[in-house]
């Protein structure tokens, strides 16, 4: 019986639910890492800010469906976005059970009633701001308690969508990126690109009702992603390429709302000869589009 047992996990298809969460794990840390970066650099721009640990969390967005099973029920961590703010407190696979007292089971609550670790981050962000905050996590079978780091950073998420579409976009909070948009994207420049246009958005509250037109409030999210990119220290000069990219995967599906691609690859590169320091506010005119 024993030897069955064992025999059955050496299966390759028992293996492959591990591999999806690999799979799953690689493409939360990728987007959380440049995520954090673009909302360090974003912080002046926004208009609140928060204070969060510099850890990265599961989430079941990242999963396809049913392939999340093997996920336990307490958030875990799988890596960290800033190895300073982690302050070596917490390790990958330590399960947070409460976060300055608060049992993570409301912290994992969503507006929507769904319960799900990404939440987790988005209610630290509406705490108290805190230089450090203290976490009772699991290790090990050992419940301890850890005070981990925080640094300011612009509020909000960037969400990591399971889906071969090629597709970003947001609301007034979020931001959230398809698997399959990840796969093309080549380089972490270009993803920075995507996820500072769609931060643009949340910032300058572009889903509600203002002066602008759909296409003005898309050239300055433009300008703003590929400028807020080279302020985190990414190429900017890749957001060129995120557009092929973006292009090729939604062939005509933007044009009523965006200005044609060949437009917007050269507004890019107008402004990013002409851009402002990073010290400097952001500032857009209709002039660049
Ligand atoms: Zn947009």
């Amino acid at each position: 019986m024993v030897f069955l047992i064992s025999f059955c996990l050496a299966l390759p298809g028992a293996s492959s639910g591990a591999d999806s969460r690999e799979r799953a794990e690689a493409y939360l840390l990728r987007v959380a890492r440049i995520d954090w970066r673009i909302r360090r650099a974003a912080l002046k721009d926004c208009p609140v800010s928060a204070m969060r640990p510099g850890f990265v969390l599961d989430a079941r967005s990242a999963y396809g469906a049913g392939k999340e099973a093997r996920l336990p029920d307490l958030p875990w961590v799988i890596g960290f976005t800033d190895m300073a703010a982690a302050g070596g407190a917490l390790v990958p696979g330590d399960e947070i059970r409460a976060i300055e007292r608060v049992p993570v089971s409301q912290l994992m609550q969503g507006a929507d009633g769904q319960i799900l670790p990404e939440h987790v981050l988005a209610h630290i962000d509406h705490m108290v701001p805190q230089a450090s905050y203290r976490l009772e996590v699991q290790r090990a079978g050992h419940v301890r308690s850890v005070d981990v780091p925080a640094r300011a950073l612009c509020p909000g998420l960037t969400i990591v969508k399971q889906g071969r579409r090629g597709d970003a976009f947001s609301d007034l909070r979020n931001v959230a990126i398809t698997t399959g948009l990840l796969d093309k994207l080549g380089s972490d420049d270009a993803v920075a690109f995507i996820i500072g246009h769609e931060l643009a958005h949340t910032i300058f509250a572009d889903s509600r009702k203002g002066p602008l037109s759909r296409r003005d409030k898309e050239s300055r999210a433009d300008l703003y992603g590929a400028h807020i990119a080279a302020c985190a220290g990414f190429d900017p000069g890749k957001a060129i390429e995120a557009l092929a990219v973006v292009r090729s995967m939604n062939i005509g599906g933007l044009s009523l709302t965006h200005r044609p691609y060949k437009v917007r690859q050269q507004a890019i590169a107008q402004y990013l000869s002409v851009r402002p320091d990073c010290q400097a506010a952001f500032t857009w005119g209709r002039g660049e589009e």
